[in-house]
């Protein structure tokens, strides 16, 4: 699995485009055997019809337990150290930091991919 490279990217859109965003939050999923088909060649395949349901409720539950409401949400299926990190930093803070440092960790230990969620909250002026 580690010597090919994978990125695949999943967006969904929670609101109306016309509503803006009032904050955003990374978070990070471990990919299961069950949302991946790996062919003969070695190439891995993302197993869409179970994988994109899942990653929205990963963002419907980090919602509410952060007390927001969702925007959009922007998943990108990666094993690329690099790109986690780009993409979990979407602040520089303490929490986000331990979790980039936790899944590089674990990619590293296992060789496996993540799932890197950028999950962008509804202004609260525009709940309406
Ligand atoms: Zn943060």
């Amino acid at each position: 699995m580690a010597n090919n490279k994978l990125s695949v990217k999943f967006e969904m859109s929670f609101a109306d485009k016309s509503k803006r965003v009032g904050g955003y939050d990374s978070m990070i999923i471990q990919v299961q055997d069950e949302d991946l088909t790996i062919h003969k060649d070695g190439s891995i395949v993302a197993d869409n019809n179970i994988l994109y349901p899942k990653l929205v409720h990963h963002s419907q539950f980090a919602a509410v337990r952060l007390r927001e409401r969702l925007h959009h949400a922007d998943w990108t299926l990666t094993n690329d150290i690099t790109t986690l990190w780009e993409l979990a930093m979407m602040h520089d803070c303490e929490v986000c930091r331990s979790g980039a440092a936790r899944a590089d960790r674990y990619m590293r230990a296992t060789g496996t991919a993540v799932v890197v969620g950028q999950l962008y909250w509804l202004h609260p002026e525009d709940y309406q």
